[in-house]
């Protein structure tokens, strides 16, 4: 390896590959990976997330403006990009229920954003319309949103990673960042495998990793604000064709967003307007709520939508950031979905998978800008959801951002 690189991206996963596509494409750029795992596709979010394609409904223009903008051109890159390079994905639709009065002042407030942001196609529908499109929903109204999807993650990964190193990107698996020196414009940077340490010094640093990056901006600039605070979405699944009453079309299916309480996720059941006050306070946080979302499952080579249906996630704190355990059980999810999704037994459903977010503390929009004291540190931190759906469209920001 040459001891010295223009561009040096920390983190091989979505955002890391997306990022070194978007610039290995049409620049001849020197450009070099660094991810610790020793396989892309690894333990990381990338690869244990609900594989849900956001529409953007979710997020207010005035609190997250970043996320708003990026899903809602990520949502349309994505889909033109897996229909380019065969990723599994469909666009399936999704139903954003409300089974009573109080969860419906909350649809109407998802509803406003939605409008705000353009999401197209929605539509505000009755019961007897949700029994249409899923038969066995219940619901007194719902928001359906039909640019909303479902993808193999692990298959996007990969071809964004396949296409970035045959532009000449070079990644460098099983080597982890541990010290970043500035040096003049740029810096030196340290990174070891095992026992075996490597320097090498790079113009251009772009900070992807993840649940890490917080630790990374903090490597080059102590004064970097930004902390983490992690939360674990753990799934669970069921097999629709089990039974009739069971059974789904396949849409994504979720409930209102609602508050629940940290530590331990319990869930807040109080008027739109009440929780919106607890949420500024910060005593509460906001959960897209345990959905309902066909899978990918592979057959031989191939991926196929199957019978399993995901149910999560359902948030707890991880003891650290690699804490995979579950800790939540079958009757919590139950108790989550059964006021939409009556036919479901606690016999249905076994335990799933967990995977933990890159959550900032007290800080919901996505981060991505260059350090003030060193600018050619371009930190991309707390990409949480909807960071697989925004991909694309994050890694173009950045792009455009070293243009600048
Ligand atoms: C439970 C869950 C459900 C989700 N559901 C959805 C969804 O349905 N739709 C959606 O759009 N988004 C979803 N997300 C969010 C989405 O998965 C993430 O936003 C996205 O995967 C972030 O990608 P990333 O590349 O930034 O981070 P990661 O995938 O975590 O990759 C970061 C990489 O950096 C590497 N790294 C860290 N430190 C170092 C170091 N010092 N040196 C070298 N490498 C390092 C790590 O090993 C890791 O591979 C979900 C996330 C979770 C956890």
């Amino acid at each position: 390896m040459s001891l010295e690189v223009q561009i040096t991206i920390i983190g091989g996963g979505v955002i890391g590959c997306a990022v070194a596509y978007e610039l290995s494409r049409d620049s001849g750029k020197d450009i070099v990976v660094v991810e610790k795992n020793r396989q892309i596709k690894g333990e990381n979010q990338s690869s244990r997330n609900s594989g849900v394609i956001h529409a953007g409904i979710y997020y207010p223009k005035k609190v997250e403006p970043l996320k708003a903008k990026l899903c809602m051109e990520g949502n349309e890159m994505l889909y033109r990009f897996c229909a380019e390079h065969n990723i599994p994905n469909k666009k399936t639709g999704k139903l954003l229920v409300a089974t009573d009065l109080l969860e419906e002042e909350y649809l109407e407030d998802v509803y406003k954003t939605a409008v705000e942001n353009q999401v197209p196609g929605i539509e505000m529908i009755d019961g007897n319309k949700v029994t249409q499109y899923e038969p066995n929903v219940k619901a007194v109204s719902a928001l359906y949103v039909p640019s909303s999807g479902i993808i193999e993650s692990t298959s996007l990964v990969d071809k964004l990673y396949r296409l970035a190193e045959s532009y000449g990107a070079m990644f460098l698996v099983g080597n982890e960042v541990f010290k970043i020196e500035p040096e003049g414009k740029g810096f030196k940077v340290k990174i070891r495998s095992g026992t075996e340490v490597e320097i090498f010094k790079t113009r251009i640093i772009i900070n992807a990793a993840g649940l890490y990056s917080d630790d990374i901006a903090r490597m080059v600039n102590p004064e970097s604000p930004y902390r983490m605070d992690p939360v674990k979405g753990e799934s669970a699944k069921f097999y629709k064709t089990k039974r009739e009453d069971i059974f789904m079309n396949g849409l994504n299916v979720y409930p209102v967003p609602f508050g629940y309480l940290p530590p331990d996720g319990e869930r807040l059941r109080v008027p739109f307007g009440e929780f919106q006050k607890q949420f500024n306070q910060g005593k509460v946080n906001r959960s897209a709520g345990v959905h309902l979302s066909p899978t990918f499952e592979k057959r031989g080579k191939e991926y196929i939508i199957g019978d399993t249906v995901t149910m999560g996630p359902a948030y707890s704190k991880p003891k650290d950031r690699e804490d995979y355990s579950q800790v939540r059980e079958e009757d919590y999810y139950l108790d989550m979905v059964r006021s939409f999704f009556p036919g479901l037994k606690l016999e249905d459903i076994s335990l799933h998978q967990a995977g933990i977010r890159a959550r900032l503390k007290n800080y919901y929009d996505f981060v991505i800008e260059r350090d003030p004291e060193y600018p050619n540190l371009i930190n991309l931190v707390g990409i949480d959801s909807p960071g697989l759906t925004a991909s694309l469209a994050i890694a173009r920001y950045v792009s455009e951002l070293l243009r600048r």
